[in-house]
């Protein structure tokens, strides 16, 4: 079951992708904790991408592309995965489809989280996690990348109906009750 978990910057996704993890077993994949280990570890990958991470531009698609299938080929991704920030573009959309025929697999599901934008920028101030990114001027450029970039993206996967919009307001269990529903309905 390849789950993509859907949302502004601040909306969630990273949360929520912990609790649908344990409850259908199923592994985590975040392109951002990707890269942010690739940072931590100074790999060339690493090197590459912290400073467009830092000014919150998207790393190139060819790259992101390249690691999901790479990391894609280990075996605790077999059943499928959660995906947590990825993909970002159409573009990305569109090899990750590809990607995952070749595997005979397909995207089961796309929750796309509904916040607020006052909130989202509220979340992430407050969340000090001390991300290098998580400065206000880098936040509001995330936002607009969000907008320009990556909301394209639910289109892609309405065409193919795929989307379920749920409401990302209120307690982090009445949001993950809310995904439950939404996935074991489906
Ligand atoms: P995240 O942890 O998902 O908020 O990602 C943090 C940062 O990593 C983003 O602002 C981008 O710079 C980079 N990043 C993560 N995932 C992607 C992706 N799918 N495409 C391009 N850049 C990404």
């Amino acid at each position: 079951m390849n789950i993509i978990l859907f949302g502004p910057p601040g909306a969630g996704k990273g949360t929520q992708a912990v609790l649908i993890q344990k409850h259908f077993d199923l592994p985590h994949l975040s392109t951002g904790e990707m890269f942010r280990t690739a940072i931590r570890n100074k790999t060339s990958l690493g090197l590459e991408v912290k400073s467009i991470m830092d000014s919150g531009e998207l790393v190139p698609d060819e790259k992101v592309v390249a690691l999901v299938d790479e990391e894609l080929k280990k075996e605790k991704y077999a059943d499928g995965a959660i995906f947590d920030g990825f993909p970002r573009t159409v573009a990305q959309a569109v090899s990750f489809d590809t990607l995952l025929s070749e595997k005979g697999t397909s995207v089961y599901s796309v929750i796309a989280l509904q916040v607020p934008e006052e909130e989202l920028i509220r979340r992430i101030l407050s969340r000090g996690e001390g991300r290098s990114d998580d400065t206000e001027e880098a936040i509001r450029n995330r936002l607009g990348v969000y907008h320009r970039e990556t909301a394209p993206v639910l289109a892609h996967y309405q065409q193919k109906q795929l989307v379920h919009q749920v409401d990302g307001t209120g307690s982090v269990e009445t949001i993950f009750e809310r995904i439950r529903e939404q996935l074991e309905d489906n």
